[in-house]
């Protein structure tokens, strides 16, 4: 089958790989729609390591081709999707209720229960080995098209998480700094959990654009304005919650700036370096903050919520996928990503 192989920073090809094969509690699916995440960037540069000859990619839709052992539930050509975080269901972490950190105090293999792409082979190929499929294969509603579920293994699941992990309360006013596909989903996350007011932060045009269409009712650009007093202005005294969707230093502390004594920082940006906390950011620490991290959670019950989500037509991912290649073509998709050519925000991949 062919498949995305990491060979080095900067380095990807598609070549041949072997067709992988279920053993006991595990499944085959053929992958009919797949997607790249900004984690495969940092994959792709060399900022995120992962062993040469991996496949990678992480966002899998397909249909089921091979079952192993000890699967009840589904048969072969069953439509499914599955997250990009695969929680086994059994361990201490997932008894626990996180879905994203399975394996933890166990003998893990990887921050968390990532392992698409990260620890064994990934989705952007023909065929995915999905372990512990009984805790992860979703079936997807006749109704909804491929394109309507693909951004809901990663992205949606993560952004929705950031704005469920601050505890956002009806009538909440909330900032979210950067709006990238997560930062998107996370400002739609912040509407369904009941904000009142959302501001958004972004300076990319086809972003702020976007923004507003995911439910953010002012976006500041960071190049125009001094968002931390604009943000105080506009929330009378500071935001409820601040979302951080980049991953830096700035924006770190910039969601601390705009915070009410007593907000929440929800923060879903993957760091690299060192990341300090100020004081005066910080209010020398009598600020009564919270400080809450996120990975994207996983496994089928995560899955079929949000898939009823888009069913009930709550929310809408589809205007984010704004570019389509086929598999063979996938070197150059990450190219454009990479590059935020051309408006992209998400690519849809078919093999
Ligand atoms: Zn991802
Ligand atoms: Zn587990």
């Amino acid at each position: 089958m062919k498949g995305t192989v990491f060979h080095g920073p900067n380095n990807i090809r598609i070549e041949e790989v072997p067709r992988p094969r279920a053993g006991a509690g595990e499944a085959v699916i053929r992958i009919t729609l797949t997607t790249i995440c900004g984690t495969d960037l940092h994959i792709l540069r060399g900022e995120y390591p992962v062993k040469p000859g991996l496949v990678i990619g992480h966002e899998p839709v397909g249909v089921i081709e091979e079952l192993g052992e000890g699967l009840s539930g589904y048969k072969t050509g069953d439509r499914v999707l599955v997250g990009a975080i695969t929680p086994c269901g059994q361990c201490r972490a997932c008894l626990s209720g996180q879905w994203a950190q399975c394996g933890h105090g166990d003998g893990v293999e990887a921050i968390g229960g990532w392992r698409f792409g990260n620890t064994i082979d990934g989705a952007q190929a023909e065929y995915l080995l999905v372990p512990n499929a009984q805790a992860n294969l979703a079936k997807i509603p006749d109704q909804l098209t491929d394109e309507q579920v693909v951004l809901l293994a990663d992205i949606a699941s993560t952004g929705f998480s950031g704005a469920e992990s601050a505890n956002i309360r009806i009538g909440d006013t909330v900032v979210v700094f950067a709006q990238g596909p997560i930062g998107l989903c996370a400002t739609a996350g912040a509407k369904l959990m009941g904000a009142s007011f959302t501001v958004a932060v972004e300076s990319d045009p086809v972003r702020m654009k976007m923004s507003k269409r995911m439910g953010a009712d002012v976006v500041l650009d960071p190049k125009q304005c001094d968002v931390v007093v604009k943000i105080k202005k506009l929330t009378r005294g500071g935001a409820d919650v601040a979302i951080e969707a980049l991953g830096i230093q700035e924006t770190f502390e910039n969601c601390l700036r705009c915070l009410r004594p007593g907000g929440t920082l929800s923060s879903l940006g993957v760091y690299s370096g060192k990341l300090q906390v100020p004081y005066d950011a910080f209010a020398a620490g009598i600020g009564d903050y919270k400080i809450v991290t996120t990975l994207c959670p996983g496994g089928k019950e995560r899955m079929r919520r949000l898939m009823l989500m888009v069913q009930s037509k709550r929310f809408d991912p589809t205007p984010l996928l704004t570019h389509k290649f086929s598999l063979d073509q996938i070197v150059e998709a990450y190219d454009l990503f990479g590059s935020r050519r051309n408006g992209v925000l998400k690519v849809a991949i078919r093999p």
